[in-house]
């Protein structure tokens, strides 16, 4: 398989965290937790950290918020958590960056957004005012443009242009044309303003697949900064799962793209990390990070009439998700384990042999035999009720023999 060439970019550094072509591709989230609730945005922003994010954006939309940020961060520091914290500003960021110098300290990167710092002016005092505090604070800036709240004055400016072409472009290419003109411009407005080059990542959000992918793929053609890649509002459950991944794969498989985040809509009361799982999910699919073991496991299919096998991959993938946490720091390259769990012996064999670890379950009028292959070896076969308890066991043990401390890939010691 071919190597992915990343566009060259410069890399900013964000805290602790660098993103630009130099490294791999940073996943990021964001928190939906009131900003002024400091426990609570704490305890959301640790889980979201827990779960891999590596960067957490939290929104500063008022004065509580804006106070709340330098007591969150510290206790975070308190619990260890040392994630990047960036503030979301919209409308009156250039008001509460002067106000709140603490947070303006705390934060480790400022996202403007330039449709709406200067609403109703004639100038860009108010984009300037933010800049200037991220020059003196020494921070990085996300020039975060987003189709919804468009820069209102220059799209006017370049569809009155597009109107007196003798050949007017589409509505939409003048669009995508004001999306990256209002992000380069901003730029360069932020380099004129003292904000070095390697500061700056540029972002232009959209909620279409094919417009994501062309916006992006003539901002990457147009400017070395690292490009902030997402769809805005992606929406829920499959579709939100499905409509991301198509817009971020081509772009990230042509090298387009340094940091990542999957807007999914929770459901109510639903879990925040599962967005930092599907940007995991996405980089590891396309083979381009790992960061968990994956489970291959077949659709199921009138031979397996119970939900027996169902319910062992459901398990096996809960467990990995939780065990991944303490595995990551006792066993390096975990995160690169397969695993196969099968619906009966039609295919489950022969992808058993595939993976580090396979199992596959007895099918309808199949004998109700389990057999267990390792590193493509059949190693025993689970009968009776303990197969799912056996089948972890052997899991742990694996691991541990090929990941832990001074681990050779050494054959596994097992139980049978
Ligand atoms: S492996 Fe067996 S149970 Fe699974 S889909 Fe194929 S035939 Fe059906």
């Amino acid at each position: 398989m071919a190597d992915i060439q990343r566009r060259k970019t410069v890399t900013v550094k964000i805290g602790q965290v660098r993103v630009g072509w130099e490294v791999p591709v940073v996943v990021q989230s964001m928190t939906n937790t009131d900003t002024a609730d400091i426990p609570g945005t704490i305890e959301q922003v640790a889980s979201l950290a827990l779960a891999g994010s590596e960067i957490v954006r939290v929104t500063v939309n008022n004065e509580d918020a804006a106070a709340a940020v330098p007591h969150i961060v510290e206790g975070l520091d308190k619990r260890g958590i040392r994630v990047p914290i960036v503030g979301d500003f919209h409308y009156n960021g250039h008001i509460l960056l002067k106000k709140y110098p603490a947070a303006a300290r705390a934060l480790a990167k400022y996202r403007i957004n330039p449709g709406n710092v200067s609403i109703g002016r004639k100038d860009d005092d108010n984009f300037r005012t933010m800049v200037e505090c991220a020059v003196e604070n020494d921070k990085p800036v996300r020039i975060g443009v987003n189709w919804g709240s468009l820069d209102q004055a220059l799209l006017t400016r370049m569809m009155d242009e597009n109107n007196r072409r003798p050949d007017p472009l589409p509505a939409r290419d003048v669009m995508m044309e004001a999306m990256i003109t209002s992000a380069l411009d901003s730029a360069k407005a932020a380099e004129q303003y003292g904000l070095g080059h390697d500061k700056i990542i540029l972002s232009a959000k959209v909620s279409g697949v094919r417009d994501l992918i062309d916006v992006y793929t003539s901002l990457a053609a147009r400017c070395d900064y690292p490009l902030h890649l997402g769809l805005t509002e992606a929406g829920m459950g499959a579709k939100g799962l499905i409509a991301s991944t198509a817009g971020l794969a081509p772009l990230l498989l042509n090298g387009i793209g340094d940091t990542i985040r999957v807007s999914l809509t929770p459901k109510p009361g639903g879990d925040r990390t599962e967005e930092v799982q599907a940007a995991q999910q996405i980089l590891q699919s396309l083979q381009i990070r790992s960061f968990m073991p994956q489970v291959t496991s077949c659709p199921g299919c009138g031979r397996t009439t119970s939900t027996y096998f169902q319910e062992l991959a459901e398990q096996i993938q809960t467990y990995l998700r939780t065990s991944m946490p303490e595995w990551r720091k006792k066993y390096p390259g975990v995160e690169e384990l397969k695993l196969a769990v099968m619906g009966c012996v039609v295919n489950g064999p022969g992808e058993s042999k595939h993976a580090n670890l396979g199992i596959s379950l007895p099918g309808t009028f199949e004998e109700p035999k389990a057999p267990v292959y390792v590193d493509g070896k059949l190693y025993t076969t689970l009968r009776g009720d303990t197969i799912v308890a056996e089948f972890k066991q052997i899991l742990d043990n694996y691991v541990q023999s090929h990941y832990g401390h001074g681990a050779q890939r050494k054959e596994l010691v097992g139980t049978h």
